[in-house]
């Protein structure tokens, strides 16, 4: 079958100027259904997590419990206690505390790296990238532009967007920006990664007032790191409708093939045999194979972006 695709016929498919409520009225619409669901779900288990530690730390022995319950000594009762007290520092309130402590020191660690390794996307630096990410800032009515940092990442074709208080930023792999500039001069795909990344910044899938509570979620082990990971998923898939109406669709498949091929072969990919491909695979357990790699991951597998992002109804994309 001969596969040609084509950016999809939507009230996006840009002929005129994209207006700003048109954008962000079919974000609205194409957002995964599933997303806020998972998100409300965690904060009531963050939540839940937060209030067993409380009471957990309540029920701590006191001082006066030790030398009852047989530790007649008082030092023994007394070292055992402070030994105690020093473990629940970790385990307890002590233990949410520093966890913020080194989520706060993680999202710095982010940022300090762009301080100390990137180039700052500016009006000199990179122009049509700026220009573009000015475009898309209007587009969303952010009221704060995202800084944006290139970076080489010795080959890693990625890029992310994350959080410091006061600001958002996203970096660009080097990798991703080559597109752009060396053989393929191909600022559509740059552009589609971008627009992707803006889609967790006007998701508000970065900032810690976001990810807090899910992340607490996490202190049920299993549950809430599973359902954590399907949240993450479920994001993807909204900041990949980001992308398609900040751009209409363009090089939403080329973006999905250079992710698979690296950033020099995907120009020589048959997107259409990929595509007729990815339903092939009829024996049980290799689905089950790959469905294992999905169910672990931060990131929708890619077979099913790829059929998220040409489902021409925009419906949610499979996150089991
Ligand atoms: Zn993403």
């Amino acid at each position: 079958m001969e596969f040609e695709h084509q950016p999809p016929e939507t009230t996006l498919a840009f002929t005129e100027e994209p207006q700003p409520e048109v954008v962000q009225a079919e974000i609205r619409r194409t957002r995964h259904r599933k997303e806020l669901k998972l998100y409300r779900f965690l904060i009531v288990l963050g939540i839940l997590a937060v209030l067993y530690v409380l009471w957990q730390t309540g029920q701590r022995p006191s001082l006066q419990d030790y030398q009852h319950y047989g530790y007649s000594d008082p030092t023994a009762a007394a070292t055992l206690y402070t030994i105690a007290l020093i473990a629940s520092l970790f385990t307890g309130i002590g233990g949410i505390v520093i966890f913020l402590i080194s989520l706060l020191f993680q999202y710095y660690s982010y940022y300090g790296g762009q301080l100390a390794f990137s180039i700052r996307v500016s009006e000199k630096n990179f122009p049509e990238i700026y220009h573009k990410a000015q475009e898309y800032r209007s587009l969303l009515r952010l009221r704060k532009m995202p800084e944006i940092y290139v970076r080489q990442m010795n080959g890693q074709v990625n890029a992310y967007t994350s959080w410091v208080p006061g600001k958002t930023f996203i970096q660009l792999n080097a990798e991703i920006v080559d597109l752009a500039y060396m053989e393929n001069k191909d600022f559509d795909t740059v552009f589609f990664v971008m627009a992707h990344e803006f889609g967790h910044v006007y998701l508000h899938h970065v900032q810690l007032g976001y990810t807090l509570w899910p992340m607490l979620a996490m202190f049920f082990p299993a549950v809430g790191q599973l359902f954590y990971l399907g949240l993450q998923r479920a994001r993807e898939y909204s900041a990949d409708r980001v992308a398609q109406a900040l751009t209409g669709g363009k090089a939403e498949l080329e973006t999905m093939m250079m992710l698979s091929a690296g950033r020099h072969a995907y120009k020589y990919v048959d997107a259409g045999d990929y595509v007729e491909r990815i339903n092939e695979h009829n024996r049980a357990l290799e689905r089950f194979a790959r469905w294992c790699i999905n169910f672990g991951s931060t990131h929708p597998i890619h077979p099913y972006r790829v059929r998220a992002i040409l489902d021409p109804e925009k419906r949610s994309g499979r996150l089991l």
